[in-house]
């Protein structure tokens, strides 16, 4: 057992207790959780016009799009819903429409290139994409080629109103007939709610199967954990700036009054700041350097933010100190967590923190620290984090071994390397599993080895993590070539017409953010015996060149 926080109402077990036909759904729009806005706040703001959307509204547009979703495309128990948007306030109305009618979504990063939306769809068994109009766009000539029919593509996001059926349109079809929901078809907090992307310790993206009860208390956890603490920014009438996209788990579980902005532009956050006097921040790492580091910040008055939240990737001391200096009367503090566990573990203790902490576990979490030869560490000793929590995934869909991998006799192995304090302060210090974090999204090397291996003049290749100041980190590839391939290298120019060839090949099937940095030529990639990539060795020979130059 973690600690026991008290809650002004009870303890926290009984707050963690969610009944068991209670989904995310009949959560957030239903019941009186303590993240939910009171009656009369509004749950939404639309950042560019600063409309204002209420709890009243969002229930009656989640129930017209449930209506329509199950008359019009037969969505129901058990049907995989894919969501490729950027932040947009009908998102959690989509969300919430799917759950109410069994459904499960799966919530897709949408600067993703087709290969990518594509792979997610199939691995998802996505039987219905909802895409943003910008999505659309985007890749509008193969659309054909999603592998879901033209007629179970939903338009989202009124830019023209691009598509034979809109999400806009379906609500406005079914509004005025007064639906309700009916959460009666929610079976069960344990049943599946979303199918999550992770690369979890090692491999490709795989589907994670996230469930209602998960998510649920997860919130409710955080909500515990800020009810015993003087964490500010989390009271009625506070109000949260929407800076992590909502298709990442961690951007999707929200609560006060929430100003939603479609793309996150660094000025455009600075305005929205002072517009609506935002009180509470989740950045991640880079977002915060930007923070401290632009000319601009120092232009607006930043006084009305009470707290600054950072995670999703490593955030050093000296950040925290900077953003503390930047924004002299706000609260700075982390949170860390993963995928795997429904997003947060543990999140800053104001009274019990100190400065590069990830704070304390939250409560009903419970924590063991695996030293590298697999026995138990002490408190204050480095190992690997294993967690059993309430929010614990229900393992990774269709994926018996990589689930066996992660998920064991109830506890969850991270993947990475922490520090735990007998105050049950916890300190992250490192990655021991291959994911790769650049802007705090995860790149899994295994995937871009995938396609740097479908490039013609590629026998064999290994991705590695290099630091990087603004992004965190940035994926680097070792490659080998083909004989005759390797021949052409030893021209400089031809060389670097190979590498941008390689380059270009991968980049046109990721996203940006995946984007290769750079190219070392190798004759061989050092490997196990059971032919697991070193990466290790290749980091340490890169940075020991990196010392020399
Ligand atoms: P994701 O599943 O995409 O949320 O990625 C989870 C991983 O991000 C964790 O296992 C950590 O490696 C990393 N991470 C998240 N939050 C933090 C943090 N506050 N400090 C260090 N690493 C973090």
């Amino acid at each position: 057992e973690a600690f026991s926080p008290s809650h002004p109402q009870c303890s926290w077990q009984e707050l963690l207790q969610v009944p068991d036909d209670t989904s995310l759904s009949s959560f957030m729009l239903e019941s009186v959780h303590p993240l939910k806005p009171q009656y009369g706040v509004p749950c939404l703001v639309e950042g560019q016009t600063g409309r204002k959307i209420t709890i009243a509204e969002m229930r009656a547009r989640t129930a017209a799009l449930a209506a329509a979703l199950s008359t019009r495309y037969s969505i129901g128990d058990g049907d995989v819903v894919m969501i490729s948007s950027p932040n947009h306030v009908d998102y959690p109305v989509i969300v919430w429409a799917v759950h109410a009618l069994g459904a499960i979504v799966t919530l897709s990063n949408p600067k993703f290139t087709k290969y990518e939306i594509m792979k997610q769809a199939r691995i998802t068994k996505a039987t219905l994409l909802i895409l943003h109009s910008s999505v659309i766009t985007t890749i509008s000539s193969d659309l054909t080629q999603l592998g879901v029919s033209t007629d179970r593509i939903v338009s989202f996001g009124d830019i023209g109103r691009l598509w034979n059926c809109s999400v806009e349109d379906l609500i406005a079809e079914h509004h005025s007939k007064n639906f309700s929901i009916d959460h009666s078809v929610n079976l069960g907090g344990d049943r599946v709610a979303m199918l999550a992307l992770s690369s979890g310790t090692t491999g490709v993206p795989k589907a994670v199967k996230l469930s209602h009860r998960g998510l649920i208390v997860n919130i409710l956890q955080m909500a515990c954990h800020i009810a015993q603490s003087s964490i500010k920014g989390f009271n009625p009438g506070d109000i949260v700036l929407q800076t992590l996209p909502i298709f990442h788990v961690a951007g999707f579980v929200f609560g006060m009054t929430v100003v939603v902005t479609e793309q996150y532009d660094f000025l455009r956050m600075l305005e929205d700041i002072v517009r609506f006097g935002v009180t509470t921040l989740t950045l991640v790492p880079p977002q915060a350097i930007t923070l401290c580091k632009h000319p601009a910040t120092r232009y607006f008055p930043l006084d009305t933010v009470k707290m600054v939240f950072m995670g999703a990737a490593p955030v050093s001391e000296d950040l925290s100190r900077s953003v503390a200096a930047t924004v002299p009367g706000a609260q700075v503090g982390q949170l860390y967590g993963l995928t795997e566990v429904s997003c947060s573990l543990s999140m800053t203790h104001p009274e019990h923190s100190s400065i590069g902490s990830s704070g304390k576990l939250l409560p009903g979490t419970e924590a063991r620290v695996v030293r590298f030869d697999g026995t138990l560490a002490d408190f204050g000793e480095r190992g690997e984090l294993y967690i059993k929590s309430p929010c614990s995934a229900l393992g990774y869909l269709d994926n018996i071994d990589a689930t066996r991998e992660t998920f064991c006799d109830g506890w969850v192995r991270t993947g990475d390397e922490v520090l735990l304090t007998s105050e049950n302060e916890l300190f992250v210090f490192d990655r021991i599993k291959d994911v790769i974090k650049v802007k705090g999204f995860q790149v899994a090397p295994a995937e871009l080895e995938g396609h740097l291996l479908g490039h013609p003049d590629v026998v064999d290749a290994a991705i590695i993590g290099i630091s990087h100041p603004y992004s965190g980190q940035t994926p680097f590839a070792f490659v080998v070539l083909r004989e005759a391939a390797e021949r052409r290298t030893e021209k400089a120019e031809q060389a670097a017409v190979l590498q941008a060839s390689i380059l270009n090949y991968v980049s046109e099937r990721t996203a940006h953010y995946k984007r290769i940095s750079g190219i070392r030529f190798v004759h061989t990639i050092p490997k196990t015996p059971s032919g697991k990539v070193l990466r290790r060795t290749l980091r340490e020979s890169w940075e020991k060149e990196k010392a020399r130059e």
